[in-house]
């Protein structure tokens, strides 16, 4: 039996891995606190790490791991923008869960879009105080309307067969395209110009971080609504700030911020909140932040627990890695 350290543990999780940890045949140490380089001792006499989108997988943690005789880090995510590939190099293989369900993602941002076009975050306070009036609340038919689709991935694709369904005018921008009838790709300028709704679906790069700044704002339309369900140093957060005081933005749904690790996933309700620009944003009445919750469905947690084992799995018995980062 080989044993698994977990870290920043949530009670989601563990209902998954704990229904399948012993047909893969593993124990499991859950750990609460995020992987960092100070606590990667916690791993001691386990034989791999599973690590989260907000741990830090620095060079620091990665040499302590493995000095501790780990060779293996899976990430029990798609994203690996916080893992130092690098630092890994001839020590830890690397593997993640690619796509768990991409639906869970697009079904939130489109959610998020919805709701912050129809403001139904608004009509939801006032109905329950018996303020029955519209005032204020008037959104658009997203039918026959422009939506730019920044990344046409698995997710970016979900997103796209919603829009079509709801008769929009699909934008994309991808450096890789995939032609399909429905969607037609241009460059980022042209989206920013052209959408009235942006949806961001492309992975965070050295390339593209900040890619919704000052500038890209100025060029888009006045009232446009902006989706990040993808990673939070896309945005420019006080760029974002700044085109929503000046009116520029009509709406933002943001389930990731670019400073989130330090207050996501955590009931911070009783601490004084630090960060004024995340305070500020959440201040407005046209922004909605969820927690990076937009993996969080039954079937996206089960297929999670599932390749994350199999992946541990695989590494053990000598297979080929399917899901290896490198
Ligand atoms: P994917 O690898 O299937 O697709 C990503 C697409 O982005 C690819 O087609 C790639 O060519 C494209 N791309 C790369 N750089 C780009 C750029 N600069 N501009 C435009 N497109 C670019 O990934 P996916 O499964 O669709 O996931 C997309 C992202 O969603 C992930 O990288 C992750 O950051 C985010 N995500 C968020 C959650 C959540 O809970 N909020 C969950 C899963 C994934």
């Amino acid at each position: 039996m080989k044993t698994i350290s977990f870290f920043d543990t949530k009670p989601y999780d563990k209902i998954f891995f704990e229904q399948k940890k012993e047909a893969y045949g593993f124990q499991i140490n859950y750990y609460k606190d995020k992987l960092n380089g100070r606590n990667a001792r916690l791993a001691e006499e386990s034989d791999a790490v599973v690590a989260f989108v907000n741990d830090t997988v620095d060079r620091a943690a990665i040499d302590k791991l493995y000095a501790l005789g780990i060779r293996v880090l899976a990430m029990r995510c798609a994203g690996y923008d916080n893992v130092d590939l690098e630092a890994t190099k001839g020590k830890l293989k690397v593997v993640r869960v690619p796509a768990y369900s991409p639906y869970a993602v697009a079904e939130h941002a489109m959610g998020l879009a919805l709701l912050l076009n129809r403001k139904l975050h608004r009509a939801y306070n006032r109905t329950r105080e018996y303020n029955f009036s519209l005032h204020g609340l008037t959104g658009f038919d997203f039918r026959g309307k422009t939506v730019g689709v920044i990344g046409t991935g698995k997710i970016g694709q979900a997103f796209i067969d919603l829009c079509l369904g709801f008769g929009m005018k699909v934008l994309a921008y991808d450096p890789y395209p995939v032609a399909r009838e429905g969607v037609t790709y241009a460059d980022f300028d042209t989206i920013c110009r052209e959408a009235k709704l942006i949806s961001l679906h492309c992975p965070l790069t050295k390339d593209n971080e900040y890619m919704i700044n000052a500038d890209s704002i100025a060029k888009m339309q006045d009232g446009v609504i902006i989706i990040n369900t993808s990673r939070g140093a896309l945005i420019q957060s006080e760029a974002l700030l700044e085109g929503i005081k000046q009116h520029k933005i009509g709406a933002a749904g943001l389930d990731v911020y670019e400073e989130e690790t330090d207050f996501f996933y955590e009931d911070r309700s009783n601490r004084i909140m630090q960060d004024d620009v995340l305070a500020r944003l959440i201040s407005m009445p046209n922004v909605v932040v969820t927690s990076h919750q937009a993996f969080l469905t039954e079937e996206a947690l089960e297929n999670i627990a599932e390749v994350t084992l199999r992946n541990l799995r695989d590494f053990f018995d000598g297979k080929p890695l399917q899901n290896e980062v490198k």
